[in-house]
């Protein structure tokens, strides 16, 4: 018996197996739940498609999450096969390179704008979309990372963009939680992936993180996608509007010693 039999799950952000959303498409399924992707168009037949087929996954549909008219296309074709949608994963940010190295004073107009609008926007913009297919039980999840509360070098647009997330995450909660559909972020710790790559220094992070974290450990995808099951079940159908940390307990430490 897994705790997500009977249920299903549609994943944006899948880039390759590396890609956070992967980690969680897999354990979302080890657990039971069917699971279908979206990602851009370009990384569609390449990646997306032979990831999915490897699980057995039939729905992969390509998605701007710039574009309501796209976003609404995937879920008219979510809603051919299926009546509801149990779980939305919600894995996926950008920002210009140039926006994530050096003074964030220096952040344009348009850098700024897209930022937001890629990272943060398109949660809310997925949520509506989705919301007749969601019932008493969805849960919906995205995907945080610690500079949105504090200052982390370089992360600079991006900081801001997920404190617009997670203020995001709390809003939808209040809104969709009288439906009984609940809201929530994983702030995870950083993993090498290939938005990570994008932003400067990150090696430097990496690096030095397992050495100061709490649980002297690297995050995976896999623990991700542990602490995805427990949001996306009914384990935690008493939880929204939350960001939970999974970053070896990274956040709670004020002056970080290592051993
Ligand atoms: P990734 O590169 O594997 O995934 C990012 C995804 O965003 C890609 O699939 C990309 O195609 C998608 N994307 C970008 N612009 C898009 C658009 N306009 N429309 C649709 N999709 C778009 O990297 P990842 O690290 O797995 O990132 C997933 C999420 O996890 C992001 O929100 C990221 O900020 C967050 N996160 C990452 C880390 C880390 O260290 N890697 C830590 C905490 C949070």
């Amino acid at each position: 018996m897994g705790l997500l039999d009977g249920r299903n799950a549609l994943i944006f952000g899948v880039a390759n197996d590396h890609s956070i959303a992967w980690g969680i498409a897999r354990a979302l399924q080890a657990e039971g739940a069917e699971v279908g992707f979206s990602s851009v168009e370009s990384l569609i037949e390449r990646r997306v498609r032979p990831l999915a087929e490897s699980i057995g996954s039939t729905f992969v549909e390509p998605c701007d999450v710039q574009s309501d008219e796209q976003i609404r296309a995937v879920f008219a074709r979510w809603a051919e096969t299926h009546d509801s949608l149990d779980i939305l994963v919600h894995a996926l940010a950008f920002a210009r390179r140039e926006d994530l190295e050096g003074g964030f004073v220096e952040t344009s107009r348009e850098g700024f704008a897209l930022a937001l609008d890629v990272s943060a926007y398109s949660l809310v913009a997925l949520a509506r979309e989705a919301r007749p297919l969601l019932r008493r039980g969805s849960s919906i999840l995205t995907l945080s990372y610690y500079g949105a509360e504090k200052v982390v070098a370089n992360y600079n647009v991006m900081g801001v963009a997920k404190a617009a997330l997670e203020a995001s995450v709390r809003y939808l909660a209040v809104d969709l939680g009288p439906d009984g559909i609940r809201v929530n972020a994983i702030s995870a710790g950083p993993i090498r992936t290939l938005a990570a790559s994008g932003i400067a220094g990150f090696k430097r992070m990496y690096g030095g993180f397992a050495e100061v974290a709490p649980l002297r450990a690297n995050i995976t995808p896999e623990d991700v996608g542990r602490s995805a099951v427990y949001l996306a079940s009914d384990l935690s159908n008493a939880v929204t509007g939350e960001t939970l940390y999974v970053d070896g307990g990274f956040n709670i430490v004020g002056v970080p010693t290592a051993d």
